[in-house]
């Protein structure tokens, strides 16, 4: 018998051939019709598998879901991946399938297909999927050894799993599939029990991508698909993605030119036009205000750093591919970097073209002496690698962390100097994939927010509530009310972490007390912090739903080890700090970009680029416009003045399509009155007030950093699943 424990603590025995769904069963029948998946521990298996493997002393944990728990979600839209390549293998000659993983919303499978499928195909190929719901046939699991998995593949001819097995699963000794009528996929689960359970689902697009994002590789097609348990879900997702498609920050920033982004400059580079370089000033000016009053001290680094400065902090070469490739002064050194990666990789090259590379070598100035052909691979690359640490290299900044732990050190600092607070607008470049570039939220030269506090293991708890606290009132500043954070510990059972055993404790701890005590929705998840430190991420729902990752604070036992890094202690013995890296706003492209999409590019007055615009009736007071402008611009406003013949009407409408939160129309009477007539965007007229008395009304305003509304509507809000999880090997 097995001894199976229920999430209210209850304690069942069954038989030993128990699944999820027998135990449902056993509950009640209508359980038994709603379970999707279950969940055993941390894992998520499908509801026929049977339980015994997890048996191991103890009563396994075992909770059953239903169509209402996130998880389920996830598991319905990976079976829906599956549906999808069946449909389209019934569909189209010549199929091969590579991956199909979830993502957040859906799902998508990346074929390998002479048929290139176009948006004229979809509905046919979600006919086919209709079909395959109608006969709702189960999803059978079935594993083989690693060889009848390759040999099951390739009379399959599905030849990129057949790669994938002798390459990426090399190491496994057993691989599971599953079958869903005549469809047989490499998998590992978990999947619903049968087609029948998708009730809502769309393909939504296609795109291009390359087999294991190598684009020297075959070009595949990766068609993308969003699944539901229910029809209303479908729609209000489809909603959500109608209204956030109205506010696309790359539509609305150029319409309101707010950034640009040319080819001509380089993809992922963002040029702040003069609009967006408001915006983007005024929230550098309000963060950096707020960090001096809480004790920052500001500091400034050059964009470049030499290469060994991230070899130190473990940055380079272990991210190369992430970054931009290294400057070489000398002509040579691009030439020894490639050589010395070619020999550490192992690539084949014969006596032929070394004598080739020496030689090319030889004419930008390399001096061979240490280099030996008749040494082995180890001399070689010594020998290279002196050569390159003699030469000057630069990278250009990826990490801003390094050169505050060098300002750190350029003193000695002794615990009267903790905490030590660094904060810089410093901007970092990333190689992104062009695929993967999106307008603001994903670029190649970001500005992080960035701060690094250098503070003792006792301290970190107060440093940790301050960060908390300054996120929370930066985030609310802007009127994202609505986040909770993610805290990130360590695995109790790996040993992968640095850093003391005791200071991993208290600090988790303490991060734990200052959440608890903040009030904060958090959630702890074990297993999920970086090997060098815990750390909390707030995510944020914008006002139509829709989900970001943004602020960070996050512990690092790492890099003062690397850098080493102390301080006296009041003992007059030398100490190790911790260092907490943390960025509010995250980076100021991706903040600005989802700012634009969640106030849909209408600012509120303390962040709006032009926030009045004076509008005369007529040419006779436009003596007055202009005085008025003065009057504004010297109270801090920034205003301007729609001189043109056109009727007032037409003024306004552009000042409403320019979203200016006020427009001051004046005529003759208000020149001589000296007031205004007062126009709000969103309410329209305020009346006809004093100059004096709006100028007040207005200064309150921004003072108070007041926000006004942001949606227009409110959504019925499609349910969120977990995180996309690899059902992938
Ligand atoms: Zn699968
Ligand atoms: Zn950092």
């Amino acid at each position: 018998m097995l001894d199976i424990q229920l999430p209210d603590g209850t304690v069942v025995s069954h038989p030993d051939d128990a699944t999820p769904l027998s135990v449902a069963n056993a509950i009640g029948s209508r359980l038994a019709k709603a379970v999707v998946a279950a969940q055993v521990g941390a894992a998520i298996i499908d509801a026929s598998r049977p339980l015994k493997p997890f048996a191991n002393g103890s009563p396994i944990p075992l909770r059953l879901l239903t169509e209402r728990d996130p998880e389920a979600l996830d598991v319905l839209r990976h079976s829906s991946a599956h549906i999808m390549a069946r449909a389209v293998m019934r569909l189209y000659p010549d199929v091969s399938l590579a991956f199909g993983p979830t993502i957040s919303n859906g799902f998508y499978y990346d074929f390998l297909m002479p048929h290139k499928l176009t948006e004229e195909d979809f509905a046919k190929i979600e006919q086919e999927m209709a079909a395959i719901v109608a006969k709702a046939e189960p999803f059978e699991q079935f594993s083989l050894a690693r060889q009848d998995a390759a040999s099951l593949c390739k009379d399959m001819k599905q030849g990129l799993k057949v790669e994938h097995i002798e390459t990426g699963l090399a190491s496994h000794s057993e691989l599971g599939f599953y079958r869903q009528g005549e469809f047989v996929d490499l998998c590992r689960g978990p999947h619903i029990p049968d087609a029948g359970r998708l009730k809502a689902f769309k393909i939504m697009s296609v795109a291009g991508s390359h087999w294991k994002g190598n684009t020297s590789g075959p070009q595949l097609q990766r068609l993308y698909g969003t699944a539901w348990f229910d029809k209303k879900d479908l729609q209000a997702h489809l909603d959500q993605l109608e209204e956030a498609k109205k506010r696309d920050h790359r539509v609305l920033g150029k319409k309101l030119g707010l950034y640009h982004i040319t080819p001509d400059v380089g993809q992922g580079f963002c040029l702040w036009m003069p609009k967006g370089a408001r915006v983007r000033g005024l929230l550098e000016d309000f963060l950096r205000r707020e960090m001096l009053k809480r004790g920052y001290e500001p500091v400034y680094s050059p964009h470049l750093g030499r290469v060994e400065l991230y070899e130190t902090s473990g940055h380079f070469p272990y991210y190369r591919d992430s970054q931009f490739p290294p400057l070489f002064v000398h002509d040579a050194g691009a030439l020894v970097d490639a050589w010395a990666r070619r020999l550490m990789e192992d690539e084949e090259f014969g006596p032929k073209q070394e004598t080739m590379f020496l030689q090319a070598a030889e004419v930008l100035g390399f001096d061979s002496a240490n280099y030996s052909k008749a040494e082995g691979k180890e001399s070689k690359l010594a020998a290279l690698n002196e050569w390159q640490r003699n030469h000057e290299r630069f990278l250009v900044k990826p990490m801003n962390c390094p050169h505050h732990a060098q300002i750190f050190k350029a003193q000695p600092r002794s615990y009267r100097d903790l905490p030590l607070r660094l904060f810089e607008f410093g901007t970092v470049y990333r190689y992104e994939q062009t695929g993967e570039l999106n307008g603001m939220l994903r670029v190649r030269g970001l500005t992080q927010d960035d701060a690094h506090i250098f503070c003792t293991a006792d301290q970190v708890e107060e440093e940790f509530r301050n960060t908390i606290e300054l996120t929370r009132f930066v985030l609310e500043s802007v009127g994202l009310q609505d986040y909770r954070v993610q805290l990130s510990l360590r695995d109790p059972k790996s040993d992968k972490y640095v850093g003391s055993e005791e200071n991993w404790q208290k600090a988790e701890a303490a991060l734990r007390k200052v959440l608890e005590e903040s009030g904060l929705n958090f959630n702890a998840a074990e297993g999920e912090a970086a090997f060098y430190g815990p750390k909390a991420d707030f995510m944020v729902r914008d006002c139509i739903g829709r989900h970001w990752q943004l602020g960070t604070v996050q512990l690092d036992y790492n890099l003062p080890e690397r850098f080493d890094l102390e301080y006296t202690g009041a003992d007059n013995k030398s100490h190790r700090p911790v260092m907490i890296h943390r960025a509010p706003f995250g980076s100021m492209e991706r903040f600005v970009g989802m700012l634009i999409e969640h106030f849909a590019g209408a600012f509120p007055m303390w962040l709006a680029p032009e926030q009045i615009r004076i509008c005369p009736l007529s040419e006779k007071t436009n003596d007055y416009a202009v005085e008025l402008e003065k009057r504004f611009t010297e109270a801090g406003f920034r205003v301007t003045t729609d001189l043109r013949g056109a009727k007032v009407q037409a003024k306004i409408r552009d000042a409403q399509l320019d979203l200016i939160p006020y427009m001051a129309v004046i005529g003759p009477k208000e020149a001589e009155t000296h007031s205004i007539a007062l126009r709000d965007r969103i309410s329209g007229e305020l009346g006809t007030k004093p100059v004096d008395e709006v100028l007040a009304m207005l200064s309150e305003e921004v003072a108070s950093r007041r926000i006004r509304k942001v949606a227009e509507r409110k959504f019925a809000e499609p349910p969120q699943a977990t995180e996309p999880s690899s059902h992938e090997y």
